[in-house]
Order: structure tokens, then C-alpha cells, then sequence
């Protein structure tokens, strides 16, 4: 072989590889500026074996046609490298504070009965994300800040009974006997379905492992067959049942919310003060996704000020997509009910005081309905970088959208699902629906 020929077929070769590894990947075609570091000092020595005529180039020319081939190759496969890390070893954050899995002390805890086992969900059918529901309780033991499920069951009997106010805070209300209705609903429903384990609750929160409620409702589900489970929960805890839903892989989707990026651990911590945190949950959609089960991306709610920049979705997107997530739910911070001033409160008492004033400021339309956008296109161009808006599912109520953006979103629509009265959904279809007036 002629030793001329040499930088061209390097350089071919390092591009062939550079595309090949980025469809094994799944990423588009984007070279990684990490790359042209490896350029350097590469393209000194080539440079410095030309100037001493080494054999087998010696008594030739220095070629600019060669030498811009070779750098080209080098970037491509120093780009291969940068890349292909990442996506074998999802990067965890170190775990920067202790374990937060166990029950809290000065939590009140009580015991309800409840009617129901398992429960068909139009709302959560319509989101895609199941057709049926359990929920262990009426109120969970995480006390997020923005928890909605309070304003959802304010008028639940439990509270009452329980002599607790649905909004406030530092107890929970939990049904120990739940697995056994369960049990009986998986045998006696005629149409198993995908059962979301929970919706208003956390099976995995402190208190509702006091009862291994987790664990207990997904035997009594997958004892029977037909039926597939979607887990939702903010508790590194689950991690213990992974021997249980690794038999039967095929019929459990493993979620974990992500709210946040990891260095954004404290303010995070003061509206989900009982939670697992973020690098805890991390590291549990990791440890799901190396035994090979089902994940999918639960971001809800992304708060701004906190998780909707630009390199905060990309980071937390790139996470989700390098731990195989089979779905992506985006949701924005539900702006009704007292959540939004909980979680003002929440983050000026930590000391958050920015953060607080920009929660403050999406209580008013305009806000609200722009950070929906940003959100949105941040999400879209993230999913659209590593090849895969084709698993979006943005949950999206029209209602509060100022008629600019409604706009803006209609003509961006990828990956909108839209939510709400079924009328709104065909106004937005057909482009009569202009948003509130402000
Ligand atoms: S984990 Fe979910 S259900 Fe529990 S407090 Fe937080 S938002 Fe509410």
C-alpha cells in the first residue's frame, strides 16, 4: 500500500466508526467540542513528522489536503470517545447526604380504610400513562411542597376522620389493608390493564414502608396474569423490591421522578423535604436499567428558576435517555390550588429567595403561560439532540395559556398531549381556541 494513501484511509476509517457509533447510540450527528482537544497536540506531531521527512513520508511535500483529512478523522473518533462514555456509565452525582428512605420521627401517622383496591383512571388514561390506579392512602409522607393531591381530596373522609387538614403538612394517612383489596380486584376485574402504582400517593414513601406496601400491592397485582404496572415514586426504596419486579420484567415499568438536577440539591430539598434525593434516585433508574427493566422518564414538575434552563433539561433528558427510558412525562408546576405558595414559602425559608420570587411570579398568566413554553421548546430541542422526540408526552392543560403562546404551541406541537374538558381539546385541534385574555 502506497504509504500516501495512509490519512485518507485514516481518516475515512475514524469517520466510518464515528457514524457507526452514532447510530449504535442513538445520537445525531453532532461532532463533541472535547474533541478538538485531542487535535493538538495530534496535529503537532504530524506536523513535526513531516518537518524530519520520516519514512515513510520522507522526501515528501507537506500536503494540506492530508493533513486537514487526518484532523478531521482524529476529531471524529476523539468526538466517538467523548460520546460513548456517558452512555455506558449514566453519570451519577456523589450522594451528598445521608439516606433519606426511613420513616421521620415526628411524623404523625394514621391508619384509614379505604373502599377501593384497584380503579380505573380516565385522567391518567388520557395522560398515557395507565388505565387503571391503586393508591395506598389519601396522604403521603414526601410532603411536597407542591403536592397536589390535597386540593384533589380535600373533601375525602380520612381527613376528618383523621382530624387533619388536607393542605398542611408533617403526617400521613396510610391503609395497611390495601394489598388484600388489591388481591381481590386483580382476580375479579374482567379487563386487566396498565395499573399506575400511585396517583395521589407515594407506595414507597416513609410511612407506607412501615407496612411494605410497595412490595405487598405488586405481588397481589402480579400474582395474577394480564395485568402490567407503571411505578411511580420518589423513593430510592423501591430498589429493594427489584428482585420481585425482575421476574417479572416484562409487566413493570420502573419511574423515578426527576425534578431536578443534582446540584440543585438543596433548593430541591426544601419542597420534597422527605424524599430520596436526587442523586438517590439516580442512582436507583441506574441500577434498574443495568438489570435490564422497563424504565420510563417521569420529569413532573420541572420548577422554574430551579430545573427548566436549558443545560438543566439537557442533563436531566440525557440521564433518562442513557438509562433506556421507554417514555418521557413532562408536566408543568399545576399553577391552581395553595401549591405554588407552599412552595414560595418553602424555598424563601430555605434561603432561596431568587428561586422563590420567579415561583411567585408564574401565579400570574403571562409568566406561567411563557415558562410553558420555554419549557417545552427546552424539553423538544434536548429529546431532538439525542434522537428521541418521538418519546415526549408533554401533559398539558390549555386553560391558562395566554393566547401568544397558545399560539406558539400549536405550531410546535411535538409531543403535546393535551389535557382538560374535551372541548378545549377540539378548539386547540382546530385553532379556535385563543387562551385566556389577560
Ligand atoms: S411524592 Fe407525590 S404524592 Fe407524595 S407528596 Fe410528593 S407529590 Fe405528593
Amino acid at each position: 500500500m502506497k504509504p500516501a494513501l495512509l490519512p485518507y484511509i485514516a481518516a475515512i476509517a475514524a469517520a466510518l466508526v464515528y457514524w457507526v457509533a452514532r447510530r449504535v447510540l442513538r445520537r445525531p450527528f453532532r461532532l463533541h467540542p472535547s474533541g478538538l482537544l485531542a487535535l493538538i497536540p495530534a496535529g503537532i506531531a504530524y506536523l513535526a513528522f513531516f518537518a524530519f521527512r520520516q519514512p515513510p513520508f520522507a522526501g515528501m511535500p507537506i500536503p494540506p489536503g492530508y493533513f486537514i483529512m487526518a484532523l478531521l478523522g482524529l476529531f471524529c473518533l476523539s468526538s466517538v470517545l467523548c460520546e460513548v462514555e456517558p452512555k455506558l456509565t449514566p453519570s451519577i452525582p456523589r450522594r451528598p447526604e445521608p439516606d433519606q428512605t426511613q420513616p421521620k420521627e415526628t411524623h404523625r401517622l394514621h391508619e384509614i380504610r379505604l373502599k377501593t383496591g384497584i380503579q380505573r383512571t380516565p385522567e391518567f388514561e388520557r395522560k398515557g400513562l395507565a388505565t387503571h390506579a391503586v393508591n395506598i392512602g389519601t396522604k403521603c409522607g414526601h410532603d411536597c411542597s407542591y403536592c397536589s393531591t390535597g386540593a384533589i381530596l380535600r373533601m375525602h373522609a380520612s381527613f376528618k376522620l383523621a382530624g387533619e387538614n388536607p393542605f398542611a403538612f408533617g403526617y400521613a394517612l396510610v391503609d395497611p389493608t390495601t394489598p388484600e383489596r388489591v388481591a381481590r380486584d386483580a382476580r375479579t376485574l374482567h379487563q386487566p390493564g396498565l395499573i399506575q402504582l400511585c396517583t395521589t400517593v407515594d407506595a414507597w414513601a416513609p410511612e407506607a414502608q412501615q407496612f411494605n406496601l410497595g412490595r405487598r400491592c405488586l405481588e397481589a397485582i402480579l400474582a395474577e396474569p394480564g395485568w402490567t404496572v407503571r411505578i411511580l415514586t420518589k423513593n430510592a426504596a423501591v430498589a429493594r423490591d427489584f428482585d420481585l419486579i425482575e421476574r417479572y420484567k416484562e409487566r413493570v415499568l420502573v419511574g423515578l421522578s426527576l425534578t431536578a438536577p443534582p446540584d440543585k440539591t438543596a433548593a430541591i430539598r426544601s419542597v420534597e423535604p422527605h424524599a430520596s434525593t436526587i442523586a438517590e434516585r439516580m442512582e436507583v433508574m441506574v441500577k434498574a436499567h443495568r438489570m435490564g427493566l422497563r424504565t420510563y422518564g417521569m420529569y413532573c414538575p420541572l420548577l422554574p428558576g430551579i430545573a427548566d434552563s436549558t443545560q438543566a433539561i439537557q442533563e436531566l433528558i440525557g440521564f433518562g435517555v442513557n438509562c433506556g427510558v421507554e417514555e418521557v412525562f413532562v408536566e408543568p408546576v399545576n399553577a391552581r390550588g395553595p401549591g405554588l405558595k407552599s412552595t414560595e414559602r418553602a424555598l424563601r425559608d430555605a434561603g432561596f429567595s431568587d428561586e422563590a420570587d420567579t415561583i411567585a411570579g408564574i401565579r400570574r398568566q403571562p409568566e406561567w403561560s411563557a415558562y410553558v413554553v420555554r419549557l417545552l421548546s427546552n424539553v423538544q430541542e434536548a429529546l431532538r439532540r439525542f434522537n428521541a422526540l418521538e418519546k415526549l408526552r408533554f401533559l398539558l392543560y390549555p386553560s391558562r395559556l395566554t393566547a401568544k403562546e397558545m399560539e406558539w404551541i400549536r405550531n410546535h406541537g411535538e409531543g403535546v398531549r393535551w389535557l382538560g374538558k374535551e372541548k378545549d381539546h377540539d378548539a386547540v385541534a382546530n385553532g379556535s381556541f385563543i387562551g385566556e385574555s389577560i
